[in-house]
């Protein structure tokens, strides 16, 4: 039996996270969920209690906080508050892995107690590795947790390399879709609208990560996550926009061979890969029709249109603090985004001159990452207010 928790259980990942518990325990691989937590959505999690039982779930909005604590579950589950409470959980050290679903910076701190105790991680939070990749990786190296990721690319890329020397890999290619402003004109992106960019081709996620999609934000994003994870070089992360999202990501070898992880765009596949690593579990997700696809078409991103790519390969080549100032500064754009108080291009104008402000220092502790975050989030509030 395999014990797990989940962080961030309401939203996207953490649902298709329980939706692959159930399919495990069909199918002969038994899972229990022994913690749950979430921030708002309270029915959500009312119900996932009462259906998976575990010991004890964190809420950290105060009032779900409160509205779970006056309930009574049958399992007796009990009910914890915010980042406290989900320390309080890590460091029991009573589950196999923690999948850490939590969207943004929030995922940070709990990805790292995991490591410090011992737990092995299930990475959704790719934010955490941007931020503090270098620490995390010094982290990993006492402990011994591992860190497996869940994001498809990198999914793709980690079950490429099995039975391979990393020494032979001359690099990766990450693969995007492209989002849904790959045909629109440049000029027309300025006036395009929430519901536009919230509507993805490929993939049903929750709201930031739809609009990094759009964005590419969330491509540049996963070339610094896959650099801490695979140790590359920025250099070595190439990314090609494939629109039918069916080749996840791709390894190339010395030799010249490379290796390409295929399936459905469904996050269940990766995060089931995640669970059971290294080994794989029968599953009924849906398989590609490879006939009725026909083509599988690729194309080299533009930067010039899509310049958030951009400024995160040159965060990842800067390295030190950038990529908190690149993260930071991109999570309150989106945020303003979302509220309908700035354009959708105005997202990577927003970046562009919080970076340009931003004077470069090393980053020696999670207290440092946190106040360069503080820092940069200040600096894009501050300068979107005199944006218009
Ligand atoms: P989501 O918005 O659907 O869910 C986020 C979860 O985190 C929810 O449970 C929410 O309650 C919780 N949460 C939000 N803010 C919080 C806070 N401040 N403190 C504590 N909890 C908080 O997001 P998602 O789409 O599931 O994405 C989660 C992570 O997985 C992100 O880092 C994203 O980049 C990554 N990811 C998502 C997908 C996908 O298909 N959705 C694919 C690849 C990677
Ligand atoms: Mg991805």
């Amino acid at each position: 039996m395999k014990s797990i928790s989940i962080f961030g259980s309401t939203g996207s990942i953490g649902c298709n996270t329980l939706e692959v518990v159930r399919s495990l325990n069909r199918h002969g691989y038994p899972v229990a969920v022994k913690y749950l937590s979430g921030n708002s959505r309270t029915e959500i999690m009312i119900q996932q209690i009462r259906e998976f039982k575990p010991d004890a779930a964190v809420v950290f909005s105060p009032e779900g906080y409160t509205e779970l604590k006056g309930i009574s579950f049958p399992n007796k589950c009990e009910i914890l508050f915010g980042e406290d409470g989900l320390k309080e959980i890590i460091s029991r050290r009573d589950t196999d892995l923690a999948v850490n679903a939590l969207v943004g910076f929030s995922g940070l701190v709990p990805t790292i107690e995991c490591i410090k105790n011992g737990v092995d991680v299930a990475l959704a939070n790719k934010e955490s590795l941007v931020v503090a990749g270098e620490f995390i990786t010094q982290l990993l190296k006492q402990s011994k947790s591992k860190l497996i990721p869940v994001d498809s690319e990198h999914s793709a890329i980690l079950q490429c390399i099995q039975g391979e020397s990393l020494k032979e890999v001359s690099g990766i290619i990450l693969t995007a879709s492209g989002g849904p402003f790959r045909d629109t004109d440049a000029e027309q992106l300025q006036y395009v609208t929430k519901e536009e960019a919230l509507k993805h081709p490929n993939w049903k996620m929750g709201n930031k990560i739809t609009i990094d999609s759009a964005t590419l934000m969330n491509k540049g994003l996963e070339v610094i996550e896959a650099k801490w994870l695979f140790t590359l070089d920025t250099d070595e992360i190439k990314v090609l926009i494939h629109p039918q999202s069916i080749i996840h990501s791709l390894v190339e070898f010395s030799d010249g061979s490379y290796k390409a992880q295929l399936g459905v765009p469904d996050m269940k596949i990766p995060i089931q890969y995640a669970i059971t690593f290294p080994e794989r579990i029968r599953s009924e997700y849906e398989r590609p029709d490879f006939v009725s696809l026909r083509n599988l078409t690729f194309e080299v991103p533009d930067f010039g249109k899509f310049p958030c790519l951009k400024m995160a390969y040159e965060a990842a080549e800067a390295g030190a603090s950038y990529p908190v100032v690149l993260n930071a500064s991109n999570e309150v754009a989106v945020e303003l985004f979302l509220d309908g108080k700035i354009k959708f291009t105005d997202i990577a104008e927003l970046i562009r001159n919080t970076l340009d402000h931003h004077e470069s220092c090393n980053l020696t502790d999670l207290d440092s990452v946190k106040e360069i975050d503080k820092w940069a989030r200040n600096f894009v509030y501050d300068y979107a207010s005199v944006l218009h």
